[in-house]
């Protein structure tokens, strides 16, 4: 046997190939598709073993990679789990006494918006830089740094973006807007393969790409995080300092260093002559972008915006006659990654110094009002659970109550001061803890707005996102007197019964829509309860699964095991029973008790249909709840056999040209025969503008409450023009929306349902049809809403089911399970597919 013994070569700039060398072209010549990205920083750690290690975490959702490189000295990368560790000992998230000496570290996130594709272009040449020895100034900034690049936050956007461009760029590129190659078609490569919006997904960690990169992040904890992005074509770059409106948890070293970053970037800018602004549009208020999430972590956190995107192609000529070129692009970029590390590096020891301060307060003096939080768990404990899966995400500890007791705090359902009992197994969470700023920002009830004007939500604490009962408690929490672990009460277990009659499920939770799919994919035949009814001194509200032997009967002696082994899968208890006779309600046998036809389901997409829309729903049921859909592309909805569906699914959308008269007369001839549509958001207006359908748009032209006293008070002002929308404008604020919990539609639910509000039109009551879900005067819960909006939003229809013929229509103004992590409206949109109808 013969073996080859390999001798290292200690690394050199001459090893290491230029972006160039190993491209074969210019940076800036031309997109670089994902897989020569990541051969490019394999290659560097190859060569530059000294400088640089690549970690691999993940892959996205179509199986391509994701990893970060981190650069070093020599000296730090022999040591590199040493600083890691150390760092998570100075955070408090492993135990351990720290050492003194440690070099900061600095993570830079390049392309979260796949079609912000310069992104990935910049940061091989600034990996070139970071590893080439002969490179002095740099070599001296990491003496005391470690740097992390994660070169493409998006893989399957990017990849979107580069393949679409190649294919219809011209060559040599056409500057001109109008060509094709600066028109990309729908969704564009902005999102990741769900469409999801990556850079809104930092907190809920909904995303397979996101959960990867966060549970990594955790294991590092950077001081400073960067996120590179790009804005239209026609703006200039932009930089920190952030505009307002600042979220109350950054503190005054983290508000004081926006200043540093802007001062860093600023040189290099000046000495270019290349125009920038700061200050404006982009804040740091909602708690799931990549410059908030990790500033509520200890780092110090920012965006950087590059004029450009999915428009500017390699060149572009913007209004002013200039020509936006890639390499252009590039340079900005990778100008702000060494402004970044430059700042860092002259404040090394503050950096340091103000990252332990932030993290020794955290564990032992938390700012904000609360202490700790606590959720109640009997009848949630499945929310509880998806709350624990959260937190975990997050790094946030909790723990869950092993005896009773009483405290004081504000009740999160009322918005009052009240006395809360605590019960076994609630969850407990303590403020006095390392990632205490998350867990505030999170729980958050009514975050402070310096300023209306804001990039995104307004509002989204926990609490309401997953429609539990919770208290902000103003007292630490005595320790000792909770476990790490639920206990599991053998109450809660429901007595075994030989040979069961049936197994009941309560109707409460995404988790039993996942259990019912589950069933239903195996063609097991299932009723649910229109009434409430009780057994065995029980129970069981409306909703309520009963799935029995008889009819099931194809499974013979399996049918048990398949039931309760579908049960633990989802994590749910059913109860076996013994009778189909119910002491009080009515028996299975009877009418109220509906047979759940398994649907056939069609969700429609395409160019018009906005992605927030389609991407929440598609997710649901493929990631969710594991059920087949037929997605339908827009274009093609007119050839359609709706006779092979039973449910369409419209997501908000323009819908232009769609319902001529013809599809109409179409669609209509399918509810009337049993079809049923679920049409949400703009997709409910336009179809409530035709003849026959129910849904319409309260009167634009009512005149607004507030007073005027002089017919002058109600001119605009023109230096106001930016703020004129605010009084119309509402922007991720939450309702408690009254329910008819006796309609299908809201089993499950209480009086009332949490819902994130979005759009600014407002539905009149319907006259006919059933109004599900509606606004009184007193609903509105939390976050910024215009008094003009707040005012027409009182007395309106948010959710209606309108019954034509055999079939039925539902209207929702507002989309319940909006990016995913609205959790509290995902029954309710099970029950929208799965419930209503049923009756018929
Ligand atoms: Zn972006």
């Amino acid at each position: 046997m013969c073996v080859i013994l390999l001798s290292f070569l200690p690394a050199t700039a001459q090893n290491v190939p230029t972006p160039e060398k190993f491209l074969g072209y210019k940076l800036g010549d031309q997109f670089t598709p994902h897989d020569r990205l990541v051969r490019y920083f394999e290659t560097v750690a190859n060569q530059a073993t000294d400088r640089c290690k690549l970690v691999p975490y993940g892959q996205t959702y179509e199986g391509r990679p994701l990893m970060v490189m981190a650069v070093a000295t020599p000296e730090n990368m022999n040591r590199l789990e040493e600083i890691r560790t150390n760092n998570l000992k100075i955070t408090g998230l492993v135990s351990g006494t720290p050492s003194s000496v440690q070099p900061a570290i600095v993570w830079l996130s390049y392309n979260v918006h796949g079609n912000e594709a310069v992104s990935s272009e910049a940061v091989m040449q600034v990996l070139y830089d970071l590893v080439n020895p002969t490179n002095t100034e740099i070599q001296g900034w990491l003496k005391n740094m470690v740097v992390l690049l994660d070169p493409c936050l998006n893989p399957d956007g990017h990849e979107r973006y580069v393949q679409w461009y190649k294919q219809v760029a011209n060559f040599p590129y056409q500057p001109l807007p109008f060509s094709r190659e600066h028109q990309e078609p729908w969704p564009g490569g902005r999102f990741n393969h769900y469409l999801f919006d990556l850079n809104r997904d930092w907190a809920w960690q909904t995303q397979q790409e996101t959960q990867q990169r966060v549970a990594l992040y955790n294991q590092w904890m950077p001081h400073l995080h960067a996120d590179f992005h790009e804005m239209g074509p026609e703006s200039p770059y932009y930089f920190a300092p952030s505009a307002k409106p600042y979220h109350e948890a950054l503190t005054p070293w983290q508000r004081q260093f926006q200043q540093h970053i802007g001062e860093a970037n600023r040189k290099y800018f000046d000495k270019n002559y290349w125009l920038y602004f700061t200050r404006e549009k982009y804040d740091l208020l909602y708690p799931s972008f990549g410059d908030t999430w990790p500033s509520f972590n200890g780092a110090i956190g920012m965006t950087y915006e590059q004029g450009g995107s999915g428009r500017a192609g390699l060149g572009y000529v913007t209004s002013e006659g200039d020509t936006l070129t890639l390499t252009k692009r590039i340079a900005h970029h990778v100008a702000a990654s060494y402004a970044s590390i430059e700042a860092v590096a002259s404040h090394g020891d503050q950096v340091l110094k103000e990252f332990k301060t932030y993290f020794d307060q955290s564990r032992n003096n938390p700012q904000g009002a609360y202490k700790g939080y606590l959720i109640k768990a009997k009848g949630d404990e499945s929310k509880v659970q998806s709350i624990a899966q959260l937190l975990d995400r997050n790094g946030i500890r909790y723990s869950y109550a092993n005896k009773g007791g009483s405290v004081k705090g504000f009740n999160y359902a009322t918005g009052k001061s009240e006395a809360a009992k605590i019960e076994e197994n609630d969850l407990v969470i303590s403020a006095y803890q390392p990632k205490s700023v998350m867990l505030r920002a999170l729980f958050d009830p009514k975050p402070m707005l310096e300023d209306s004007l804001t990039y995104d939500l307004t509002s989204w604490a926990i609490p309401y996102a997953f429609g539990v009962k919770a208290y902000g408690l103003p007292d630490a929490i005595a320790s000792g007197n909770t476990s790490d672990k639920p206990k599991s009460p053998t109450s809660a277990q429901p007595p075994a019964v030989a040979k069961p009659y049936a197994y009941l499920v309560e109707w409460k939770d995404l988790r039993d829509i996942q259990f019912l799919s589950a069933l239903l994919k195996k063609k097991i035949k299932i009723r649910n309860s229109e009434v409430a009814f009780e057994m065995n001194g029980k129970t069981f509200a409306s909703g309520t699964l009963l799935i029995t032997r008889t009819g099931n009967e194809a499974l013979g002696d399996a049918f048990d095991t398949f039931i309760t082994d579908q049960a633990k899968l989802a994590g749910i208890i059913p109860t076996p029973v013994s009778t189909g006779f119910v002491d009080k309600g009515f028996d299975f046998g009877s009418d109220y008790n509906h047979f759940i036809k398994a649907p056939r389901i069609g969700l429609v997409t395409g160019s018009g249909i906005s992605t927030d829309g389609f991407s929440s729903t598609w997710h649901f049921f493929e990631q969710q709840i594991h059920y087949p859909i037929s997605v339908i592309d827009v274009s093609r909805l007119s050839s359609v056999p709706l006779q092979q569906l039973d449910i369409l699914i419209l997501p908000s959308g323009s819908y232009s040209g769609v319902w001529n008269e013809r599809m109409i007369n179409k669609l209509k001839d399918w509810i009337q025969d049993g079809g049923k549509v679920i049409a949400i958001e703009n997709a409910a207006e336009v179809l409530g503008e035709k003849a026959d359908f129910e849904w319409k748009k309260k009167d634009e032209d009512k005149p607004s409450p507030k007073k005027v006293n002089s017919p002058a008070d109600t001119l605009k002002i023109y230096g106001h023009r930016d703020r004129e929308y605010i009084a119309e404008d509402i922007q991720g604020s939450i309702y408690q929306v009254t329910l008819d919990n006796t309609h299908p539609l809201a089993f499950g639910y209480d009086k009332s349902i949490a819902i994130l509000f979005r759009n600014n039109s407002p539905y009149e009551l319907m006259k006919k049809g059933w109004n599900v879900g509606y606004l009184q005067t007193t609903n509105y819960t939390a976050g910024h809403v215009g008094y003009k909006t707040k005012a027409k939003l009182q007395n309106s229809a948010i959710f209606g089911v309108q019954e034509m013929g055999r079939g039925q229509i539902i209207y929702m103004a507002e989309n319940p399970v909006f990016r995913a992590f609205w959790h509290s409206g995902k029954l309710l949109f099970g029950n929208a597919v799965f419930m209503v109808g049923q009756a018929y």
